[in-house]
């Protein structure tokens, strides 16, 4: 590992990651690694996640085609250096900000969308002139190979290193000298990954998990909620970063969302979701028998079928769900929505704000002011706050 890292570190010390031209020249060859070997990337991810090939090409490979294009359009701008306003100490002198590369990054990739999750930040990083060691995830091994075969084939192979394995090899490579760590997996292992991080003083970025809630308020158009919810919960089998976790409402409505959410599911996977191609299954046997122990003691509103042989669990509902039981304590990260009765909005923000801080925090109301205490979930949560009012989908 560590010869690995000095002979990637050495490759930036050459400093022909930096200019612009080579910086384009490998973001170009990149997309043509996507485009002419799509067929190898999504037969990999099939391999993985039981994926068809239209659910991997638009949640996966339209992104990464995307920020390729977006990054080559704004990087001259981006790299660009900038003027900084003078004070009494610089007046005399040239002031600007210059955006540098900062050196050799490590990336960290997890498996639940192990294409685009993994070369998302590869992406930036060669866009900001950095050499990169790319460590994809171990469970996703199907897609691991593939990026191992495959970014030699089209990238600088002196600057950009992919490196396979699991635990042992990430803890090895964690004992070396990074300029930046970019880790997406569980906040267990983040911890680890900052305190490795720490000896050497790297920056890191953490893209971490939590359980991200749904408000359904009464005054809701509750056929688009109930749609988008069934859409967000059970895509890619519940194995999401930002799926909607559980659903806290009111106790009247619990009924009309499960009805809701059952019908949604008809729509989109057909009568025997089983046998769709539009439905995922879970990653490994470790995954499934823990999303399964979710289920005991638990009142099942909708599904709860599972199969062992094919890692199956059906999209299930659980209502009158107890807070303190085991669905409700961690990340779910497959197809189970608990419904957790409030007994109104201002209880349902005291209940997510004496948790954890969620990821993702889905509103369905058309009251756009919402209740007192309403911004403090959204400043504290990273990202999102969708408020449906439009009855369209
Ligand atoms: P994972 O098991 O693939 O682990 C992630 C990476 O950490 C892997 O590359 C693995 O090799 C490495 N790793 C695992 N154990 C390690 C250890 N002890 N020491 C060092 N490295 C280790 O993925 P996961 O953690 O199961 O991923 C799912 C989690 O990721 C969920 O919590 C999900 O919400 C989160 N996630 C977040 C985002 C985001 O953008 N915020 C996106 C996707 C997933």
């Amino acid at each position: 590992m560590e010869r690995e890292v000095q002979r990637v570190r050495a490759a930036f010390g050459s400093g022909r990651s930096r200019p612009l031209t080579f910086r384009r020249r490998q973001l170009e060859a990149l997309r043509a690694m996507v485009q002419e070997r799509e067929r190898d990337i999504l037969a990999a991810i099939a391999a993985d996640l039981s994926k068809s090939e239209f659910n991997a090409y638009s949640q996966e490979v339209i992104t990464v085609l995307g920020e390729i294009d977006l990054v080559l359009e704004k990087l001259p701008e981006w790299a660009a250096a900038k003027p900084a306003q003078k004070n009494l100490v610089t007046m005399l002198d040239e002031a600007y900000i210059q955006p540098e590369p900062l050196g050799v990054v490590l990336i960290i990739g997890a498996w639940n969308y192990p294409f685009v999750l993994t070369i998302q930040p590869l992406i930036g990083a060669i866009a900001a002139g950095n050499a990169v060691i790319i460590k994809p995830s171990e469970v996703s091994e199907n897609t691991a190979k593939a990026l191992a075969t495959l970014l030699p084939q089209y990238l600088d192979q002196d600057l950009y290193a992919v490196v396979t394995g699991g635990v042992e090899e990430t803890t090895e490579l964690l004992k070396q000298r990074f300029d930046h760590i970019l880790y997406t997996g569980n906040t267990t292992v983040g911890k680890i990954v900052m305190e490795a991080a720490a000896k050497h003083l790297t920056p890191v970025t953490l893209e971490l998990g939590g359980k991200s809630p749904c408000y359904v308020d009464k005054d809701c158009d509750l056929d688009v909620a109930c749609r988008r919810i069934a859409w967000g919960k059970y895509m890619n089998c519940g194995q999401t970063c930002i799926a909607p976790d559980y659903v806290l409402c009111e106790p009247s409505l619990q009924d009309l969302i499960v009805r809701k959410v059952k019908e949604a599911v008809k729509e989109f996977y057909g009568e025997n979701v089983k046998e769709s191609p539009d439905y995922e299954r879970i990653i490994n046997l470790r995954h499934f028998k823990r999303i399964r122990s979710l289920l005991e003691g638990q009142k099942i509103a909708f599904g709860g079928e599972t199969d062992e042989a094919t890692r199956y669990i059906a999209p299930t509902i659980l209502t009158d769900v107890d807070p303190e039981t085991k669905v409700m304590q961690e990340e779910i990260f497959g197809p189970i929505l608990p419904i957790v009765p409030v007994k109104n909005a201002e209880e349902a923000i005291q209940f997510i704000n004496e948790r954890e801080k969620p990821l993702a925090f889905y509103v369905f109301s058309h009251n756009t002011k919402g209740p007192v205490g309403w911004e403090r979930i959204t400043e504290n949560t990273v990202s999102i706050l969708f408020r449906i009012s439009v009855p369209v989908y």
